[in-house]
């Protein structure tokens, strides 16, 4: 693979065009993707018929609104485990397990299943933009958003879609015109998607993530894998990171699409790295043997973690593959700035940074987290979606002053630490309510000491004691800020 040659075979072309009008189609799920969808196949002549397995109010006022436009809503757990008769087509909200039965019903009656994203492929026009795809276990969001300001910066017109700010419907049917589409993809949505074929794709990292949901870790990878089939010009792969290579070799490309790797050391030919703290690349260059470009400096990227420089790694390598020169890419990156909890540092309290990574809600995230800075207070927990601590705990163990838990798995994470790390000192609050945090933070002060950074990375999700990841951060700001008071 160093050669940059992806070795498989082509693929096959995108399908025939899917004729919607008479055919009748189940659009599986309101919401986000939902309610756009059976709109956008209504509209073009399909019978449509949603289920949903909620009958709240707000499915009752949504589903209202449907009808009154001719389309046919079904709610409770029982409609949305019958497939409707005459049913064509199923277009799924991506969060739906497979094993549902609905799925079942259509399987054995051969009827296909779509997506959100396989929905939006197959309803672009003929000359519709290119999509630039990422996925991974984390760094997505981030990465797509530094890729449409690269793009932009390029003075192309772009948006970062898919699963972040606007729907792949919304783009591919609204009257924004675009280039070129930095496209999100999380695994369910590919697991949704069998006729998607980018431009070029990147998958950023793999770890054990909602295995509950794809069934096993192959499924899971498989699933990612997809992002790559039919790619026509680049197939961006971490060298860090083997399975995304992996990937690469097993899919189905166009001939003549390349692997290209980014690395955080200096890069071989055909990939992206960096050198003396900047970012090269060795593989869109003309000479990739004897040649490199600079691309940007590592203090171009905010903030400049070793995780973060490889989303913006991945970012110029898609960028580079459409054909953006070097400079957008250094501009683009210094207009990037991060989205909230995501390391966003709060303040600086007597000599203490502290960081908001609330974001962080896997095991991998936080790992990635904690790799950035020396000296830590950590403070984690929360809920632990089924994952272990041990390998995050014994690789972190060196760089923990100490220790603040939180939320409802605390336990596990304590556990982990007494085995790995048994000499850093643990505060273990065995509290939920809404001033928790403010303790969390006035323990993790009492554990600092100056020139250190009190890191939240909970490695959990955010739900048993907070809305979302987002009222965990704000928690975490808002404690910071009333120490600094
Ligand atoms: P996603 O959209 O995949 O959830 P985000 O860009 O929103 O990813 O980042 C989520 C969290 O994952 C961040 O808060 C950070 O802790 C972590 N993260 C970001 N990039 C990476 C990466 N490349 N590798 C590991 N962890 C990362």
């Amino acid at each position: 693979m160093g050669s940059g040659q992806v070795t498989a075979p082509v693929a096959s072309q995108s399908p025939e065009p899917y004729r919607f009008r008479g055919r009748h189609i189940t659009v599986a799920g309101l919401g986000v993707s939902g309610v756009p969808a059976a709109r956008a196949l209504h509209g073009l002549g399909a019978h449509v018929t949603v289920v949903n397995d909620g009958d709240d109010e707000r499915a009752r006022s949504q589903a209202a609104e449907l009808e009154r436009l001719g389309i046919a809503v079904r709610l409770g757990e029982q409609a949305a485990s019958t497939l409707p008769e005459g049913t064509e087509l199923v277009v799924t909200a991506p969060g739906w397990k497979p094993g549902k039965p609905l799925f079942v019903a259509a399987g054995q009656a051969g009827v296909p299943i779509w997506g959100d994203v396989e929905l939006a492929w197959r309803l672009r026009g003929p000359d519709a933009p290119p999509w630039l795809a990422v996925t991974g276990t984390n760094g997505k969001t981030t990465t797509v958003r530094m890729l449409a300001s690269i793009l932009e910066a390029a003075g192309l017109r772009t948006a970062a879609v898919g699963n972040i700010g606007v729907s792949l419907l919304d783009a591919v049917l609204g009257d924004e015109r675009y280039d070129v589409l930095a496209v999100e993809l999380s695994s369910y949505q590919l697991h949704w998607s069998s006729s998607l074929r980018a431009h070029s794709a990147a998958v950023l990292n793999l770890a054990p993530d909602h295995l509950d949901w794809h069934g096993s870790m192959e499924a899971y990878a498989a699933d990612k894998g997809r992002v790559y089939e039919g790619n026509r010009i680049a197939c961006v792969y971490n060298v860090a990171d083997k399975a995304t290579e992996d990937l690469v070799r097993e899919a189905d490309v166009e001939e003549g699409c390349r692997a290209v790797g980014f690395t955080l050391g200096t890069p071989g030919p055909s990939q992206l790295g960096v050198v003396d703290g900047i970012l090269v690349d060795r593989a869109f260059v003309e000479d990739r043997q004897g040649s490199a470009q600079e691309l940007a400096e590592v203090t171009d990227v905010d903030p400049p973690a070793p995780h973060n420089i490889a989303n913006a790694l991945a970012a110029a390598a898609l960028a580079r593959a459409y054909g953006v020169p070097a400079a957008a890419v250094r501009d683009g990156l210094r207009a990037f700035t991060p989205d909230a909890h995501r390391i966003a540092h709060v303040a600086d309290v007597d000599g203490v940074a502290y960081v908001d990574d609330s974001k962080a809600t896997n095991t991998h995230a936080a790992q990635a987290s904690l790799a950035a800075y020396e000296s830590i207070v950590w403070i984690a927990g929360g809920l632990a979606k089924g994952a272990t601590f041990d390998e995050l705990v014994a690789r972190s163990a060196k760089r923990l002053r100490g220790v603040v838990l939180i939320g409802a798995d605390r336990a596990l994470i304590r556990e982990a630490l007494a085995r790995h790390a048994p000499e850093v000192p643990v505060v273990d609050l065995d509290r939920t309510d809404t001033g928790a945090m403010l303790q969390a933070v006035q323990e993790a002060k009492r554990l600092a000491r100056p020139g250190d950074t009190v890191l939240l990375a909970p490695a959990c999700a955010s739900m048993d004691m907070f809305a979302n990841y987002n009222r965990r951060g704000e928690a975490f700001a808002r404690a910071v800020r009333e120490l600094g008071a």
